[in-house]
């Protein structure tokens, strides 16, 4: 048992294991590579609209510190636990050693629905939650970022609360912000053009031709719904796809740039068709060629992995595949081609990355410089997991996080151990 024990720890603990003993690390050496170095938890309370005072549990976790200030997004959702939150961290961590940036992984969250939150009480509860993790954060510290119930505009208002304590603007505290408060071009996109952009390489791999082929996208938030529009601009068939409210389905295509207009206007894809609807629990074993799991973690278990029916696995979402599903889709290899989530969504964090150095440069992009150079960050990163897999032979799952494991422990090796 540790502060982080639950099923979604576990979920990281069990895939570090794999990577530990393909890696050959001692078993002394392994808790030092998978233990997150800090974990706070606080309270925000806050005026809700009728007077009343609600308390809010916030978390934020710094997975390590070796390379530089960690990096991670807050997420605002009713399944947020402090394990939940670490699992993040660490995924995070091995996500960004593995397209070589200059940090940890870090994670923070609160439990709540934003959707039951006026936008007044939306405001109040961000702002308590950075201050009250003024302490441990900070441009060479920690460095926050979107996640899931979060934007740009919870972005603006965690800049706002830190500059105002510091006494001056301090934009480098948090990427994703709106372009209007330091943000960069392109961040808003950057995860999910990074999905489809891999996906096209994936696709050249196993010789795929993107025109007229069909993708399921799971999940209509900022990545489904920017994977699902680039996809449907390569020429590729959309034919489902589903948020919290329900999924929507069309043999023949659906229309992206229109769903994608009524989301950003309804906050949801309810109430764009009842013809359309379909049974969201099925949309996973849709038969297709591309499938894009970009909601929760954890909906491909070992069962649902023997079931899948497309030939190239996008994990737009962070860990949506369980340890168990993994041993099947190893299995599945030859006709199902995985692109893992640390590397998949990794666009997101790239582009937080050139965010934050404009930011301390106080020199700013244009949008092609900003997706030209995640491009080739993720075609680097793509390329090196795809030699790494067929060099030893081993599942893509495997290379990338062994790629990103190494770099932290070669890291932490030629620091040494203080004191
Ligand atoms: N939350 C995103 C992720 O899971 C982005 C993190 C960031 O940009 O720092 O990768």
């Amino acid at each position: 048992m540790t502060a982080y024990s639950g099923p979604v720890f576990e979920m990281a603990a069990k895939q570090f294991e794999v990577i530990a003993e393909y890696l050959s690390i001692p078993e002394d050496a392994r808790a030092r590579l998978l233990m997150p170095k800090r974990a706070v938890t606080v309270s925000c309370p806050i005026h809700r609209d009728d007077g009343t005072t609600a308390v809010f549990e916030g978390y934020r976790v710094q997975h390590h510190l070796t390379l530089g200030p960690t990096k991670g997004g807050t997420r605002f959702a009713p399944s947020v636990d402090l394990g939940e939150v670490a699992a993040l961290a660490v995924w995070m961590s091995w996500k960004c050693a593995l397209v070589g940036l200059p940090y940890g992984g870090a994670k923070g969250g609160i439990t709540v629905d934003p959707s039951t939150l006026s936008r007044r009480e939306l405001e109040a509860l961000s702002r308590r939650y950075m201050q009250e993790m003024i302490p441990f954060v900070g441009p060479h510290t920690d460095v926050m970022a979107p996640d899931m119930g979060t934007n740009e505009q919870i972005m603006a208002w965690f800049m706002d609360t830190y500059s105002m304590y510091q006494g001056q603007t301090v934009t480098e505290i948090v990427t994703g912000k709106p372009v209007s408060a330091g943000g960069t071009l392109g961040r808003r996109e950057a995860t999910g053009r990074g999905v489809a952009h891999l996906v096209r390489k994936a696709a050249d791999e196993i010789k795929v031709h993107l025109g007229g082929a069909t993708a399921v996208v799971q999940g209509f938030g900022n990545v489904g719904s920017i994977a699902a529009l680039e996809l449907h601009n390569m020429g590729v068939k959309v034919i489902a796809v589903s948020d919290h409210t329900g999924a929507l389905y069309r043999s023949s295509g659906l229309d992206i740039p229109q769903l994608v207009r009524h989301a950003s206007l309804r906050g949801s894809l309810a109430g764009y068709s009842n013809e359309l609807g379909f049974d969201p629990a099925e949309m996973l074993t849709i038969p297709c060629d591309i499938l894009v799991p970009a909601a929760l973690e954890r909906v491909i278990d070992a069962k649902l992995a023997a079931d899948l029916r497309c030939r190239i696995l996008a994990e737009g979402a962070n860990g949506p595949t369980t340890p168990e599903a993994d041993l099947v889709l190893e299995q599945r290899q030859g006709e199902l081609f995985l692109i893992p989530d640390i590397l998949c969504n990794s666009g997101g964090v790239v582009v937080s990355y050139f965010e934050w150095v404009q930011d301390l440069q106080r020199l700013f992009w244009e949008e092609d410089e900003v997706m030209r150079r995640e491009y080739q960050v993720l075609d680097r990163a793509f390329e090196r997991v795809l030699a790494r897999s067929k060099q030893d032979k081993v599942f893509n799952r495997t290379a990338a996080m062994a790629i990103g494991v190494e770099r932290v422990r070669g890291a932490k090796e030629t620091r040494g151990l203080f004191p």
